[in-house]
Order: structure tokens, then sequence, then C-alpha cells
């Protein structure tokens, strides 16, 4: 009889649980209508939008539908020069002659008009990037106002920022930036050299260029002096044409480490400043005392929601052996859960990757997993057939040798180890070439502060991960770079003494 009614109660509780997993949301697409994008967009220089010299544009494509959305000027070394000169001109005639004060007026403008414009830069970097609206809404475009906000408030303190130290500025920066974070990296980079009274030339990434060139449209109307920002669209040689320009004093670099590498050796030798934000492996580290719970929500938000086009996400994650059973399945049911799909629904949690090329190199990484010897376990959901989109995905029984544990994979893909002792996973995790980020779940805040001056990374987060904000400084060690953006720190690379 007890056994009956225990039967009857198992039924019952599977009957919910296939109710919740079959349960789907209705589609909740964030509109389009209201988006006016050009056909074309120019070069934006010396204020005004301006053809390339080459005369050539490219297609910026909806990495979801693949569809074209519009055509991008390719710049040249001609234009990267007739930037670099409007920049200078600024530097020369007005930014560095304006009061400090006045300044500020203008950042605090920019940041406004940004709030204004959100909904629509937030659904244009969906569209024109591929990640979710969820996180283009709420996290890159409030962020990118708040750092304008926030270096407004420094460009008249700089002096108490750095007591008796007489800071000043050094002209015309360089500033080259990924796919990643398209609007939030030129918003890091832009604000903080304004406020310290540089002039910019910005190249924004080949595959994301649209919110940088709306950026552009906010800062003509935000009546900004003309020159003081230059964004310039194209590829590759034209980052390097910048970093090769003779007429600029700095270079602030957001990539691939590779890249990082060709222009740390391009600039040896000069006068040029350089901050280099480059790849990460961070590890997301969970002992058996953490809130366990809490914890695997934090790991999903650490690699998944963001289609693990993060420098910083958690693409490791290390478990203490007698809690990794309990973890791994709760990943694998969080894992279920996820919705992959169209960028602009609200309800996605993972979006398209963000190109063609980025798709095919996750691809080679889950078969480098396999061969390597690595068990894979993907989530059951279906993707879109257009579009580039991939299955989030553990590797379990994964080794320090690995190559999934050792390379930026730049995917929703996580790797998973187990650990037995702090010592142990401070080794592990310190064993890669990255140091940008790391995480740490614990009920100890002595094994925290422990942990967080024994990891070598930049930022390392407790109980809870990807976290920003423009007052807390952000950078890496080893081969993540050098150089901190964010917070008083991120004021000095763009000032001398
Ligand atoms: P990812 O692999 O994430 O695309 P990259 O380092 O290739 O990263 O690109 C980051 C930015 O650097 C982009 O704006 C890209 O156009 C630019 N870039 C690529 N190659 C060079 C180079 N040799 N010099 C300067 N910038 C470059």
């Amino acid at each position: 009889m007890r056994s009956k009614t225990k039967q009857k109660m198992a039924k019952k509780e599977a009957k919910k649980l296939e109710y919740f997993t079959d349960w789907k949301y209705a589609p909740s697409p964030e509109a389009t209508d209201h988006i006016r994008l050009q056909k074309q967009y120019e070069l934006f220089i010396n204020g005004k939008f301006v053809k390339p010299n080459s005369g050539k544009y490219f297609d910026t494509i909806n990495p979801a539908t693949e569809e074209k959305i519009s055509s991008i000027a390719e710049a040249n070394d001609k234009d990267v020069d007739t930037a670099v000169k409007a920049a200078r001109g600024a530097y020369d005639k007005t930014w560095s002659k304006m009061p400090a004060k006045e300044r500020a007026k203008y950042i605090y403008r920019i940041a406004r008009l940004i709030q204004e414009r959100a909904r629509e830069l937030s659904v244009i970097e969906t569209m024109d990037g591929g990640k979710s609206i969820r996180e283009s809404r709420d996290i890159d475009v409030p962020l990118a106002a708040n750092h304008f906000f926030y270096y407004a408030g420094w460009a008249d303190k700089l002096e108490y920022a750095f007591p008796n130290r007489h800071p000043k500025s050094l002209g015309v920066a360089g500033q080259v930036i990924p796919w990643n974070f398209p609007l939030l990296m030129a918003a890091w980079k832009i604000a903080p050299a304004l406020a310290t009274g540089n002039t910019v030339v910005l190249k924004p990434a080949e595959t994301t260029s649209l919110t940088a060139l709306k950026l552009a449209e906010i800062i003509q109307e935000s009546g900004l002096p003309d020159g003081v920002v230059n964004i310039i669209t194209g590829h590759g040689p034209v980052g390097a044409s910048m970093v090769n320009h003779k007429d600029i004093n700095k270079i602030a670099f957001t990539g691939s480490t590779n890249v990082g590498k060709w222009i740390q050796k391009a600039i040896a030798g000069t006068d040029k400043k350089l901050t280099l934000e480059l790849g990460g492996k961070a590890a997301n580290i969970i002992f058996e005392d953490a809130p366990i719970n809490q914890a695997v929500e934090g790991i999903v938000n650490g690699i998944f929601f963001n289609q693990g086009h993060v420098c910083c996400a958690g693409s490791r994650l290390f478990v203490q052996e007698s809690v990794a059973d309990e973890v791994i399945r709760k990943l694998k049911d969080r894992l279920e859960t996820l919705i992959v799909g169209d960028p602009l629904d609200k309800n996605t949690d993972i979006g398209a990757i963000n190109s063609k090329m980025q798709l095919n190199k996750i691809n080679e990484y889950l078969k480098i997993g396999v061969n390597d010897g690595a068990e894979m376990y993907q989530s059951s959901c279906s993707i879109p057939k257009k579009g580039f989109f991939v299955r989030p995905t553990l590797f379990l029984n994964t080794s320090q040798s690995h190559r999934i544990s050792q390379e930026e994979i730049f995917g929703p893909v996580l790797a998973v180890q187990t650990f037995r002792t702090i010592e142990e996973v401070i080794e592990k995790a310190n064993n890669i070439p990255y140091g940008l980020s790391a995480g740490v779940w614990t009920d100890k805040g002595s094994r925290i502060f422990n942990m967080t001056s024994k990891l070598r990374a930049g930022v390392v987060w407790a109980n809870t991960y990807n976290k920003f904000d423009p007052t807390s400084p952000f950078g890496g060690y080893k081969e993540s770079g050098f150089g901190r953006e964010g917070g008083l720190h991120g004021l000095m690379p763009y000032l001398k003494f």
C-alpha cells in the first residue's frame, strides 16, 4: 500500500517536471520598426560623415538571419591620416585649451543622449552582433552611458585624482575595439580619453560597426567640437595603419592575443603609450560549502548567457570533488532549460554567434575536445536552421593538458574539472597563459581573501560573476594584456605626469 502511494507520487512529480520542461514561451521579439538604418555608412571624420578614399564598402550582416543590414565604408591609409590630422587639429586648437569643466559637459551630454536612444541602440547592437536583446538592453547600453557619466565627473578633478602630480593629456589616442561589446568598448575607450583631455580616432570591429556609427551621430548631436572624436571603419589593416601612424600618442587595443602581440612589436622603440586587453580563460571555482544553486546560476551566467563572447567568460569550471555530482547534475538540468534562438526575443538566453568564422572556430574546438578524449554534453534544444548558432556545451572529464582547457574558445563551451584541495585548484587555475578574471564560490570570507591574493587574474569575483561597474578597474595579467580600464586607474593610461 505504502509503495503504491509512493509510485503514485513519483508519477505525479514526473508529470509536473514534464510540464515545466515542455512548457514553451510564446515568442516575444523586440520591435524593429522604429529602427532607422541607412543603406550605406560613411566614415566619421572631423565632425562629418565622409566617403572613404578607397571608394570601397563592405557588408555588415545580421548573424541570426545571415541577411545584409547595411554597407560600411572601408578606410585606407589616407583616411587614417585624415582622421589623425583632424584629431590633432582639434587637440591643438580646441580640446586641450578648453577648461576641463566645459569638456565635462560634452561628455555628460553624450551619456544623456545614449540614455535617450537606449532602445534603438540595444536593438541595433543585437541585430548587428547577434547577442541577446536582454544582454544589450540590460548590460551593454546602460553601462556605456554610465561610463560617460562616470568619466564626465573626473574631467575637472584630475588634480584630486593624482594630487601633486600635475597630470597632462597625451594628445591623440588611437583606439581599436572588438566585436563582443561594440558600443560598450567604444565607451570604455572614448570616455576616459576625453575626460583626460585627449582627442580620439576609434576603429570598431568589422562585423559590428553600426553602434559605433550611431555613437558618431550622437557625438555630432552633442555638439562636441569637430575632430575631437573620429570614427573610422574597416578591417584589420585599418587598425594596423593606426598603430603605425607617426602622429598618434597612445594606442588602446582590445582584441585577440595574437594581434596584441603584433601591436606591441610594431610600436616597440616609439614613444607611443599602450594598453592591451586581450584574451582570457577564466576559472570559476566552486567549493563544497558554496550555495550550490546560486553557484550553478553564476556559472551559467558566466559562460552561456553571453554566447561565451566575453574575454572574461568563466570558460573553465573547477568543482570540489565532494559536490561534483550534484553540481554537474544541476548544470545539465539548467542547460536543458536555456533558450537558444532569435536574439531579438526577450526570452532568449543564448543568441547568435557573431560570425560564420567564429562559429567555425567553436565547432572546430568541439571536435578537438572530443578527439582529445573529453566527454561532451550538449543541451538537446533545437537551434534555428538559418544563422550562426551553437548549443550550450559542457566538456566533462577534462584535464589540464586538453586544448579546450587551455585555449580561448569564445563560445558557449564550458570545460569542467574537479579538485580536492585549495593548493591544487590554485595551481590548476593559474596554469594557463592568460590571467584576466576568475570566480570563487564559497561560504567563507577568509577563503575568498586567500584565493583572491593567489589567483593571477586581474578581476576575481566572489559568489557572483561578470559584474561590471564604471568605478572598478578591469584588465589582465600575463597574455591577457596590461593596463587598466575603468575607475580611477582607467585615467592613468591617458595621462603623463
Ligand atoms: P577577434 O579575433 O576577436 O576578432 P581581433 O584581434 O582580430 O580579434 O580584432 C579585434 C580588433 O582588432 C578589430 O577591430 C580588428 O579589425 C582589429 N585588428 C585586426 N588585426 C589588426 C592589426 N594587425 N592591427 C590592428 N588592429 C587589428
